[in-house]
């Protein structure tokens, strides 16, 4: 059994990578300084904020949550509040609030739930089903992340956040950053990098990826020391998605070639920030619900006519919407 590399106890976590081990306190020192660290590194926050944290109920956000609530009791200029988008998924999302109002009640952070059924006019479970119907190509994911980050933004501006935390760890991104290049999605692949949203559009709230620098493994073991491990309950649709065969090769290599992801990383550091100044360009206003968009009507609108859930205006042309 490995040995703590600070102390010499028996180790939980070996991190190949740099070649050493940790005992759960020193688990718990490392974590957080590397959090810490990235923090400044992306300059994430500033001296007054009203955080939010996206919360998923999955342990990413979880430790999010946690990670934040704990942070801004040492800033004085600090709140946090958290949210839950349901997309109302069977089987999925029950135990996950349970677990969220659990967590957040137990850590006094007040949250807040916004759910597509009421917002978008349909839970995702009923979108699948409509899509289905229409003869939509099958894409649970696609609809779930449009929806899920225009709701965010929206409920996010409601309560007043100056800046929105989510629990996207270097697997998350990377993953991402992969599927993006093999789908030959460039504008999605532009949308990446630990501060994301532009600060100076007033219709965006700046998103912050604090475990960042944080690959998957290292989240889940912060959550279990800290005891609060979720049930694992996954999406259904999860692993209908690209990105579940993705990830699994990702951590074949990375556990053949140690090191790999933070390579992939850097990578994606380089391609992301040459395309946003090549890009450049102010994101628009959508000219039906007012949120931002980069065309004149933005992805959460077009899809909500497509789908039936909205009445286009006489002015807009459905054939202009790509599926
Ligand atoms: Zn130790
Ligand atoms: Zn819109």
């Amino acid at each position: 059994m490995a040995k703590c590399s600070v102390c010499g106890r028996p180790a939980v976590y070996v991190a190949k990578y740099e070649g050493k081990a940790y005992c759960p306190q020193h688990f718990l020192e490392w974590f957080d300084k590397r959090v810490r660290k990235t923090i400044r590194k992306y300059k994430m926050f500033r001296k007054k904020e009203h955080i939010v944290v996206a919360v998923s109920g999955g342990k990413d956000s979880l430790a999010a949550m946690h990670y934040m609530k704990k942070l801004s009791e040492r800033v004085p200029g600090w709140t946090v509040e958290a949210l839950l988008i349901d997309e109302g998924i069977k089987d999925y999302r029950p135990t996950t609030i349970k677990d969220f109002k659990k967590w957040a009640e137990e850590w006094e952070v007040p949250y807040r739930i916004v759910s597509f059924k009421e917002e978008i006019g349909a839970s995702l479970d009923e979108i699948i089903i409509k899509g289905h119907e229409l003869g939509l190509p099958y894409q649970p994911c696609s609809y779930c992340g449009v929806f899920r980050r225009y709701l965010l933004n929206k409920a996010a501006k409601e309560m007043g956040a100056t800046v929105l935390v989510t629990g996207h760890n270097l697997d998350d991104e990377i993953q991402t950053f992969l599927m993006n290049i093999m789908r030959h999605d460039v504008d999605r692949l532009a949308r990446l990098g630990p501060v994301t949203g532009i600060a100076e559009h007033e219709g965006f709230v700046r998103r912050v990826k604090i475990f960042y620098d944080i690959p998957e493994k290292e989240v889940v073991v912060y959550s279990m020391i800290n005891g609060f491990f979720p049930e694992f309950v996954e999406c259904p649709y999860a692993r209908l998605g690209f990105r579940w065969d993705l990830r699994h090769y990702i951590n074949l290599l990375e556990e053949k070639y140690p090191g790999t992801k933070f390579m992939i990383q850097k990578s994606l550091l380089d391609i992301v920030s040459a395309l946003k100044k090549e890009r450049g360009g102010k994101p628009k206003k959508c000219n039906i619900c007012g949120e931002p968009a980069t065309g004149d009507v933005c992805r959460a609108c077009e899809l909500r006519m497509l789908l039936g859930l909205m009445e286009p205006p006489d002015w807009f042309d459905m054939k202009s919407i790509k599926i």
